[in-house]
Formats: C-alpha cells, structure tokens, sequence
C-alpha cells in the first residue's frame, strides 16, 4: 500500500491536506490486528471549510448549470476508466482495511465503475417534462435542477460502493459534494476522490474530510450551507441526523439497517433444488462475514423440510474457510474490529439464554492463524423465535437463525415481523405461490430463487425503519434534483384583476 497517498488525506477546494484537528487515528486490518496507516482527523472547522468550498462550487453555477451536464457526464466516465486501471490497488486497499476478501472488493470495483457509468449515461437523457395545460399559446414544462450542496456520509461495510451510490448520482445532476466515510474504514474513499479530481471533477465540487460521526458528521449535518445530507449507516445515527437536520430543514436521504428474512418453502428443498437453496441462504447470509444491510440473516423455513435444510446449512457452513481477504483461499474474512465481534458475541450469548439452540459457530475461530484477527465462526442458531433479541435487532455478523412455519400466511406474517424492511428472499418452486410472496411482502429489494443480486438500473431502499427515499435507478438521481415549474406564455392576455377601478 502506499503511505504517501493517505498523508494529506483530507481534500477541500481542490488542494488536499492535513486535517486540522490535530488528532489522528490508526487505520487496523482486522485480518491482523496490524496498523495500516495513521490518518488525520479532520477538525469542525476543516467541515466548515468543506461545505464553504462545495458551496462557492456551486453556486458560481460552472458545474451546476444545464450547459455542463455533457462536462459532468464525462467527469463520471472518466472517473470510471481510471477506476478500472487502479482496479488491483483500490480493491487490495479495500480488502485490507474492511476484511472481506478480496473477489469480494474486485466485485465492488466493478459496480462502482457501472454505477458511474450508469448515471452518466442516464443524466444525459433529459429528464424534463412539459404538460398538457389546454392552452397552444402556453408551455409548461417541469425541468429537473440540481438540489445543492450534498453531504454524503457512508458506513463501514461497503466504504467505496456506498459512497459511489451517492457521488454518481449527486454529481450527474450537477451537485457539489463533502464526502465523509466512515472513521472505520476510510481509505478507498481517498482514492476515489483522487480518481474523481483525476478526471477533471473541478475544485470544491468534490471535498473530502475523515473523523468521528459525532464531531465531524455533526458539524457538516448542522451546516446551513448544505442542501441535502445523504446518510447510509445505521437506524439510530439515522434518527441523530434527523434531529441534527430539523431544526434548518435540510432534506435528508436515509438508508439504514435490515433485519432480512429468507423463507424457504418446502417444494425449494426437494432433492433437485436443495443444493442451490441451501448455495443461497449461505451466500445471503456470509458473505462478507455477514457485515451487510440486506444480509439474510433469518431463515424462515417449512416446518416439513426444516430439519433437512438446517443440517445441510449447518455443514457447509462449518466448511466455510475464514482467513485474510488477500488470501486466495479465504472463503470469508473478519469481522471489522474486534470491538465489533464483541457486540456479535453478546447477541449470540443471549439468543442461547434466551433458548435459542447453537448448530455451529458462537465463538471466534482457534486456529492460530487468526487469533490476531477478529474473525468470527459462522453461527446458526435454531428453534429461534420472534420474542428473541438475535431475531429482531441487525447482529450484522455471520449468525443466522432459523424459524419455522407451517404455512404460507404464517410465513408471510413471520417474514413482515420486523420494524426493518430493507429485502427479503423467497425460495419456491410454485410460481403463483413465489408471486404471492414477492407482492405480500413488506420489503424494498425482494429475491425469488435468489439471494442478494441488484444492478445500477433498479432501485434500492427500504419500508419501514429501513430508510427515507431511495438509491439506484432514477429514483437515486432524483434525490439529488429539485423540480421547478416553468410557465411561459407566448401571448398572455392581460389578467385584468386588478386597475379596473370600479365597474358597477
Ligand atoms: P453508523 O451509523 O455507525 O455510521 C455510519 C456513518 O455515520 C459513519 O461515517 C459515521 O462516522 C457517521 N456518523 C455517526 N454518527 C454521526 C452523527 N451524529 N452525525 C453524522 N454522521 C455520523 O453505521 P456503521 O456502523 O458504519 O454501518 C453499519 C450500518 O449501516 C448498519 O446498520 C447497516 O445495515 C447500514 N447499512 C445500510 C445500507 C443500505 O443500503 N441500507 C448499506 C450499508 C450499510
């Protein structure tokens, strides 16, 4: 890795350098427990700065205005080749300071070069509409502007594509932006906003500052000078932001948690399908050691066939390699801090107190070879119910529970239980039974015969506590866009309202 790219990682008005605050953070590889960089923390002033320069870039209307959306288009091209040609480093940067593996980084690369390009090629259909009024003298158009100034501010799990997820929409609707990863895992970031400035993104359309949520996220969600703050993490840091935003009523776009069931029905575990089910539910359910906010992490399964499903989960899951994402062998890395598989082992410990039977996993692997990371076994808890803590709060680690249903009602109703309402997968064989599922179910993404899968094009957010509007598809460049109203009339009568003096 080289050091030299992250010693002045804080970008404001085009010129990076070092944050102010006067503190700095280790960066850890939580496959090794190894530092892997010191990085500067931002100050509150640094923020400040931020939005000033996001602010002047936007308002002197270069990026912003109509004329540019070729320039800004090219900008999110350009970022995406250069993506591509640092593929290898970005994603063994993103391996090293996350954990997951490094096919896993490679695939992010991959769908943040698309959703750039994605937005590129979207921005540049007009989005404009003109309305009917009745009248040939009138024109009435809605024309899409850019909202503003965008705070965006992402978690640790999926540090680059996260922000991808904001940056290309917000700077193909014309926007300018701060970026704030998370303090966790914060590198990639600096390595896509250099790709952004490689490309031709103009001074102050793209800042960037690091540091703790609760100073430096406070102080750029509390900036009257930001338009719109696009948060992904979790359900409370949500709910801060809302308080932090309401008093200047700035908009704000959320996207939470999950707590996402799998419902498998017996004619998905017959002798021809159980491979591929079962293949599912542990891809849903492990990758990336479950840190993933449409994780399936409860499986929701026909009575009937629950034993037989459960048995052959519980096999493979055992035979899941952990090891260092760089590691060609490693099936799943480690969870991203110690601290983190800590509040894992507290939600497994009490699922057990609470009833919960343990098939496999509940504890940190032995082998030698990882004590000094903070992997995590992966977990399956049987005979779970709804009461229990581990079934309705995010764990976020490798740890599935199971339920069982003796219906299609009951599993539908299991399967809404939860305030969340990110995405939900359905195993069948019947196709009306599958339709059913996917319209009854209160969920953002749901998957039938499938597990996880999305594409630029569609969208993806959540019911429920799960989120505030909606990212990917047109409906993520909207988030990013005002609408205006523009009437023009060719040949306007006098409306003769008023300067009549009296007729009677
Ligand atoms: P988190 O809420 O702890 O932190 C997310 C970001 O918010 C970080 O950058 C953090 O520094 C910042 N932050 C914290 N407090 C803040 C404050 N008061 N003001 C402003 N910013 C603040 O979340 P996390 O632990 O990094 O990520 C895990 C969570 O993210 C999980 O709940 C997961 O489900 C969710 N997530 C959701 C999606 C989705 O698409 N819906 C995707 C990935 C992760």
């Amino acid at each position: 890795m080289d050091h030299a790219e992250f010693a002045r990682p804080v970008l404001i008005d085009g010129l990076w350098r070092t944050g102010e605050s006067g503190r700095s953070r280790p960066v850890i590889d939580p496959a090794t427990g190894q530092t892997l960089v010191v990085l500067d923390d931002a100050s509150t002033n640094d923020a400040r700065a931020a939005v000033r320069a996001a602010r002047r870039a936007f308002d002197d209307g270069t990026w912003s205005a109509v004329s540019a959306q070729a320039e800004r288009c090219a900008v999110l091209r350009r970022t995406a080749d250069v993506l591509l040609r640092d593929r290898e480093t970005i994603a063994e940067v993103e391996t090293l300071d996350t954990g997951k593996t490094l096919a896993e980084a490679r695939i992010d690369v991959a769908d943040v070069v698309a959703v750039l390009r994605y937005y590129a090629d979207l921005a540049e259909r007009p989005g404009d509409r003109v309305v009917d009024v009745g009248d040939p003298a009138v024109l009435s158009r809605v024309v899409r502007e850019p909202a503003g100034v965008c705070v965006a501010i992402a978690p640790w799990n999926y540090p680059l594509l996260q922000m991808s997820w904001k940056v290309a929409p917000a700077l193909a609707a014309g926007c300018t932006t701060v970026l704030k990863p998370s303090e966790v895992t914060p590198l990639s970031t600096v390595l896509f906003a250099r790709a952004l400035q490689e490309a031709g993104a103009p001074a102050g359309v793209v800042n960037l500052v690091h540091g703790s949520g609760a100073e430096v996220g406070a102080a750029l969600t509390a900036d009257p000078d930001v338009d719109l703050v696009s948060f992904t993490g979790g359900a409370a840091t949500g709910t801060t932001i809302l308080q932090a935003t309401a008093p200047l009523l700035t908009r704000v776009a959320l996207e939470l948690g999950g707590k996402n069931p799998h419902v498998v029905f017996a004619d998905a575990a017959g002798p021809d399908r159980l491979d591929a089910t079962v293949d599912r539910v542990l891809t849903g359910v492990f990758l990336h050691s479950g840190q993933v906010c449409s994780a399936g992490t409860r499986l929701i399964v026909e009575e009937s066939v629950a034993d037989r499903v459960v048995d052959e989960v519980v096999r493979r899951a055992e035979a899941i390699v952990l090891g260092p994402g760089l590691e060609p062998s490693s099936e799943a890395g480690p969870l991203v801090s110690t601290a983190h598989r800590e509040a894992v082992q507290r939600y497994v410990d009490g699922a057990i107190a609470e009833g919960a039977v343990l098939r496999c996993g509940g504890e940190a692997p032995t082998d030698p070879r990882l004590v000094a990371g903070s992997f995590y076994r992966p977990t399956v808890l049987d005979r779970c119910d709804r009461e229990m803590t581990v079934v309705r709060e995010e764990t976020f680690g490798p740890v599935l529970t199971v339920e069982r249903f003796v219906d299609e009602a009951e599993a539908l109703r299991l399967a809404n239980d939860t305030r969340y309402g990110l995405a939900a997968g359905v195993a069948a064989a019947d196709p009306s039974r599958a339709e059913r599922m996917a319209r009854g179910l209160r969920h953002g993404t749901v998957w039938v015969n499938d597990f996880g899968p999305y594409t630029p094009a569609a969208e993806w957010g959540g019911f429920g506590r799960s989120g505030h509007g909606r990212e990917l598809g047109p409906s993520g460049l909207h988030e990013y866009q005002q609408l205006k109203h523009v009437w023009t009339h060719s040949a306007a009568p006098p409306a003769g309202w008023f300067g009549r003096g009296s007729d009677e």
